[in-house]
């Protein structure tokens, strides 16, 4: 079995309306073998498995082989015609996300549950080469 020492958080960067499919779709575009994620968040809740946890998903450059990858659909906004990181996550997807992170570190307790952004160090904002998952899922999940 791989060890997981990690638990990455993301989000689609894609508007809550894009489907499972479209994002698979985008991973098969980049060339990508496996997706990004080992499980994908939709806007009401439903939680698809999209890569078995054995298997290594296409996360966090450099940290792949001992992660599993999470992301909820949604975390970008229009403003100004400009793109812009929010946390849009529903109701229904942050208690979805909440279970399946109990659940995830229930299974690999040595795992330390994280966002993307927080390899950059969640306290520097100036360091984030992106702002995923768009809030700070370490202190968010830390009673976990
Ligand atoms: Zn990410």
């Amino acid at each position: 079995m791989r060890k997981i020492e990690r638990i990455f958080v993301h989000c689609t960067a894609s508007s809550q309306k894009t489907t499972v499919s479209g994002i698979l779709a985008e991973f098969r575009q980049k060339g990508w073998r496996y997706p990004g994620y080992h499980y994908l968040v939709s806007p009401d809740g439903t939680v698809t498995q999209l890569l078995d946890e054995k298997l290594v998903s296409n996360g966090v450059k450099g940290f792949n082989a001992t992660s599993i990858n999470v992301a909820y659909i949604g975390g970008i906004r229009k403003e100004n015609r400009k793109i812009v990181p929010v946390d849009n996550r529903t109701q229904e997807q942050k208690a979805a996300l909440r279970e399946l992170l109990a659940k995830l570190h229930f299974k690999y307790p040595e795992a330390h549950i994280m966002g993307h952004r927080s390899i950059w160090g969640e306290d520097h904002p100036e360091r984030w080469k992106k702002a995923c998952p768009c809030f700070n899922a370490e202190d968010e999940y830390k009673d976990l």
